[in-house]
């Protein structure tokens, strides 16, 4: 009961002060349906619509996969928007077949899978473009860079 009372404490003092990192930019102009936990979330057996409900819950990382952050997105423009899906190496370039498009060039996007957990359970899941950046404060194209430069020189062990 004691551990209750810190934390009921912590929640009266801080909680309106601390910077909690808002993942939700892609979908902001959609509104919050209510806050809810991890285990709630897991229960729910959600599918993905074109209005599915957004939910907020309030979870610290626990683990990422540092291996596989990043693809290599499409950046053929359809209907005034990137494609942006996931393109596959060629001879002379990058192939996407989600809009049959080959080009020389492609744009690293973030895909970063993740562990989160609040006190009611963990569950793994994926950070994209936006959200990642906003949690590594630097963009894919820069950490893959990195990444890369280390990987050549064996201080990491790249597996893809
Ligand atoms: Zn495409």
């Amino acid at each position: 009961m004691e551990a209750v009372a810190d934390l009921r404490e912590w929640m009266t003092l801080y909680y309106n002060v601390t910077n909690f990192i808002h993942l939700s930019t892609s979908s902001s102009r959609q509104t919050v349906s209510c806050t809810t936990t991890l285990s709630e979330i897991s229960n729910m057996q959600l599918k993905v619509l074109e209005s599915s409900p957004i939910y907020r819950v309030i979870a610290t990382v626990k683990e990422m996969k540092t291996d596989e952050f990043y693809y290599n997105a499409c950046i053929n423009v359809v209907n005034a928007r990137q494609c942006g899906k996931k393109t596959t190496r060629t001879a002379d370039g990058w192939f996407c077949n989600y809009c049959n498009f080959e080009s020389a060039n492609m744009e690293f996007k973030y895909a970063l899978k993740m562990c989160i957990e609040d006190s009611s359970s963990h569950v793994w899941a994926i950070a994209f473009q936006e959200a990642t950046q906003e949690i590594v404060g630097m963009s894919a194209k820069e950490l893959a860079t990195i990444y890369m430069e280390l990987a050549k020189t064996n201080k990491i062990k790249h597996t893809s």
